[in-house]
């Protein structure tokens, strides 16, 4: 062999003797075959693997990890957590079907909703989801989907699960939530009798910051109309990032337990504040903790862009679920694109902070919020 094909073909050959104790990163945009009988075997489901955009060794594992998570038999991993959930509605509906949605949905589902799925011929009603009454005025006879998520941002309503789950089984339609502020750890909505779980792997599952990514489960029917939706409009996710989203995964429970307890505590806390006058965290999202998301809203009588300055080692950052405390202004972020008056009907305003908790000392986070409290009260 020359040089040129030696440098190509040197590596190592196979895993098998290997053994490696963590699963390799196939970072590959193809597989091999031998033989064109081996080829066709892959079309016969002999072997799995063809081309990543098909089908990846470390895709696959991501999406079957988080389908066992959540007690679902099917999951395929996308490369975001928009991606998870235009392919899981997909797999439900097509030109001249109508959703009926949350009102107060992550802002990039509602937009791709209300305008990308609008210009395909997909119509969406979106209601207020804690009436039973405007649910079912909503539906219509195209309807095929009830869309929701577990704990709404920024808020943090818990949804009424099993209600969506007997409103859809009474009406004959799928239903679908996004289950990513909860995490399988603490709500298992499949389990709860929801057709499609969807997460953006991007916050809790991945949990370091470092990865966009998308997980869909759900039974394997509807699951394999996702995964040929991936495949037809490419939205897979790269082997690597799936990679990183395994590592962070297997750290969910633990971190997500330390940081619902440190939400629960700096709730408790911001509670008895006086400059404090709102404080957004639920009680009945599960046995195992209440989420890690606090929202506030700071009396009038704090300087909103001073309390943001005086928050010390806390960043502000326009995400959630990593391992450090953060926080963000949803108004002028998340929630910037809104009207006026649905920001109003809402409650977002000026004084509203929306907090990530981290998995630093309980202790320590309650006195940089306390500090900063007090540093941003006018004189
Ligand atoms: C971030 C987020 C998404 C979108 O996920 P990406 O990974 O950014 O595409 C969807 N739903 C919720 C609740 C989110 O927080």
């Amino acid at each position: 062999m020359k040089f040129t094909t030696k440098v190509v073909h040197s590596q190592l050959k196979g895993t098998e003797e290997i053994r490696s104790k963590t699963t390799p990163i196939y970072q590959t945009s193809a597989f091999s075959f031998t033989s064109l009988e081996e080829l066709e075997g892959f079309y016969e489901g002999k072997s799995p693997y063809l081309y990543s955009r098909t089908g990846n060794p470390n895709t696959d594992e991501l999406g079957k990890m988080v389908a066992e998570l959540e007690g679902a038999p099917a999951g395929v991993a996308t490369s975001s957590g928009l991606s998870a959930i235009l392919v899981g509605i997909l797999a439900v509906v097509q030109a001249g079907d109508h959703i009926v949605a949350a009102e107060d949905l992550y802002g990039g589902t509602f937009h791709m909703l209300k305008e990308e799925l609008k210009s395909f011929g997909i119509s969406t009603s979106f209601v207020d989801f804690t009436s039973e009454e405007e649910i079912e005025a909503a539906l219509t006879p195209d309807t095929k989907l009830l869309y929701s998520e577990t704990v709404t941002n920024p808020f943090m309503r818990v949804e009424d699960i099993s209600r969506m789950v007997a409103l859809a089984e009474k009406h004959n339609l799928k239903s679908m939530i996004d289950n990513t502020f909860a995490t399988p750890f603490l709500r298992q909505p499949y389990l709860e009798g929801v057709d499609l779980v969807a997460h953006s792997a991007t916050k809790y599952i991945g949990g370091h910051s470092d990865i966009t990514a998308g997980v869909v489960v759900g039974k394997e029917e509807l699951v394999q109309k996702a995964r040929e939706k991936v495949v037809n409009i490419g939205s897979n996710l790269s082997p690597f990032e799936a990679w990183l989203t395994c590592r962070g995964a297997k750290t969910l429970a633990l971190r997500v337990g330390t940081q619902a307890q440190n939400a629960g505590t700096l709730a408790d806390e911001l509670r008895s504040n006086e400059q404090v006058k709102r404080v957004y965290y639920p009680t009945d999202l599960s046995d195992k903790g209440n989420g890690a998301i606090v929202t506030i809203e700071l009396d009038a009588s704090c300087d909103i862009s001073t309390f943001f300055k005086s928050l010390g080692w806390i960043k502000i950052i326009p995400s959630l679920a990593g391992v450090e405390t953060t926080v963000s202004y949803p108004l002028g972020t998340s929630h910037r694109a809104l009207p006026k008056e649905a920001q109003e009907k809402l409650g977002i305003n000026t004084h509203v902070v929306r907090i990530s908790l981290g998995i630093e000392d309980g202790g320590d986070i309650v006195s940089q919020f306390n500090e900063a409290i007090a540093a941003s009260v006018k004189k």
